[in-house]
């Protein structure tokens, strides 16, 4: 396969697109063509559920420790490649070198932690009602799975997807996003590798995902669908899924709200808060959307922000010192804009940035500037909606109940961060925010060991953890009469 034209991965082999088209992925900082990509349709979709189907009585059957070997053979082979798979994360995602690799590496844990959880899928045994009978509890893998996931983590959002699945006995067929797809066919490369029986795994890309979609959705031989994205598309396809009752994962979008209190660490705040809302251009669904600073700190606070935010170097992401890349697209880059125009209009200040980068190293890609606003009201757009952006807006607040009702005032729930030193207040906060994952003086939330996911509209299930193999089995009750 040459690096700058792939194919799709089915059943073991690299394969054009039935209807021969194919799309081409650009790099988001410079709008150079990376490489070019199939363009699958529902036909591809289709076969590439068979050979997952046709994978799975073998895969399940195997040994743990034998899946657990072929896991920790990909593992390996992710580290040994990360100098080449994060460049490729770079190019088509935009994100600056480091975090590409930091992204890379965090992925592949999943793998080796996964591998590990293999041997503890454990059945039950449970006191009958008589003694001629045995009661056992099997765990057995739901089946071929269809995941699809986003642009924002185009490594780590498959790893985390993949890991469980395998590690269940599960076999997978895999949507990556259409901006992003080479970093989920590099890892069908290391897969192929690393020896993995055909059709265990299987990647196809497409710049139709509804025909995708819908083949998976309408497919019995799926059954389950794993997805990242907005909870617009999540909300579509759960409902699609509850036609066959397949199981579903969704990890959707969030709004975070990151709450600093006046007995906190504010430097630690600064640099919790520049980590959680500039990482990845602010495109990450656990991003703080909403700065919450209790009034009798917000000066000092805001103050020091604007220092940690200015140091920020915006820049293409293959180049030293780029602390922040471009955004994914011209989309993102205007519903950008539209946010931060909005709370002007409504009398937000801008601190620092508000504006598209210019200058010859910018005006081919997505650049926005490190932004933040004061004089931010709840009524404003930024408030409301997820930005995906570099934009943070700052708010101020009077005690712990207002900031608990208005952190929880919205229908997302997945990630909220608090800085404070007072253990009381811990306790208290954490307990009544409404969000799957709270961070306590912390700005980092995915690692392989802990539940990740969020509650009311941020999505159902969890990836990471032994709770995020359970999304991959099913029980199964034996209820056995010895004389019979
Ligand atoms: P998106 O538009 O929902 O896309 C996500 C994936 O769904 C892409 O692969 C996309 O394909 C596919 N898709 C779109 N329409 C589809 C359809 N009708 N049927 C089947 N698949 C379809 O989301 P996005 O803008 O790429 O990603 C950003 C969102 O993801 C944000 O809301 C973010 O918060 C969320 N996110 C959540 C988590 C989490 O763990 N909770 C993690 C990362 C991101 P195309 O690429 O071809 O459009």
């Amino acid at each position: 396969m040459s690096a700058g034209s792939f194919r799709l991965y089915i059943g073991g082999e690299w394969r054009d697109a039935a209807g021969g088209q194919r799309f081409e992925v650009t790099n988001p900082a410079t709008g150079e063509v990376v490489a070019t990509v199939p363009d699958a349709g529902a036909e591809d979709a289709r076969a590439a559920i068979e050979a997952a189907h046709g994978a799975f009585a073998g895969w399940s059957s195997l040994p743990a420790h034998v899946r657990a070997r072929y896991m920790r053979k990909v593992y390996d082979l992710i580290v040994r490649n990360v100098e080449r798979l994060a460049r490729v994360l770079t190019e088509e995602n935009g994100k600056p070198l480091a975090e590409a690799r930091g992204e890379v590496l965090n992925g592949a844990e999943y793998l080796n932690w996964y591998a590990e959880e293999t041997r503890r899928v454990y059945g039950e045994v449970i006191p009958s009602s008589s003694r001629r009978t045995r009661i056992w509890v099997l765990r057995q893998p739901v089946g071929v799975v269809a995941a699809i996931t986003p642009w924002n983590f185009p490594s780590s959002m498959v790893t985390r997807k993949i890991a469980p699945a395998l590690a269940a006995g599960c076999t997978v067929v895999l949507k990556p996003a259409e901006q992003t797809p080479l970093s989920a066919l590099l890892i069908a490369e290391i897969i192929q590798e690393a020896g993995l029986p055909p059709g265990v795994v299987n990647v196809v890309t497409t710049r139709d995902p509804a025909a995708v979609g819908r083949e998976f959705l309408s497919n019995q031989l799926v059954r389950k669908i794993s997805f990242t994205g907005s909870t617009e598309v999540g909300k579509y396809l759960a409902q699609g899924a509850a036609a066959q009752m397949k199981r579903v994962s969704m990890e959707l979008g969030g709004h975070a709200p990151f709450i600093v209190f006046e007995d906190a660490d504010l430097d630690a705040a600064v640099q919790g808060a520049v980590i959680s809302k500039f990482r990845n251009a602010g495109q990450t669904c656990i991003c703080a959307n909403r700065i919450y600073v209790q009034e009798s700190v917000a000066d000092a606070f805001a103050e020091r922000l604007v220092e940690a935010v200015r140091r920020l170097r915006v820049g293409n992401g293959l180049e030293d010192g780029t602390s922040v890349g471009p955004l994914i697209d011209e989309a993102a880059f205007i519903k950008v804009e539209e946010h931060v125009s909005d709370a002007r209009r409504r009398g937000a200040r801008v601190l620092t940035g508000g504006h598209r980068m210019s200058g010859p190293a910018f005006d081919r890609g997505f650049f926005y500037a490190p932004t933040l606003l004061d004089q931010v009201s709840d009524d404003m757009r930024i408030v409301r909606e997820e930005t995906f952006g570099p934009v943070a807006p700052i708010m101020t607040f009077r005690n712990e109940d207002e900031v608990i009702r208005r952190a929880n005032d919205t229908n997302y729930g997945l990630a909220a961060y608090i800085f404070t030193r007072n253990l009381g207040r811990t306790v208290r906060v954490s307990e009544a925010l409404e969000y799957g994952m709270v961070a306590v003086n912390d700005s980092l939330l995915a690692v392989p060991q802990a539940p990740f996911g969020g509650i009311k509209e941020s999505g159902v299930g969890r990836e990471g953890g032994r709770h995020g193999l359970d999304d991959y089995l099913e029980y199964k009750y034996l209820s056995v009469v010895l004389d019979g």
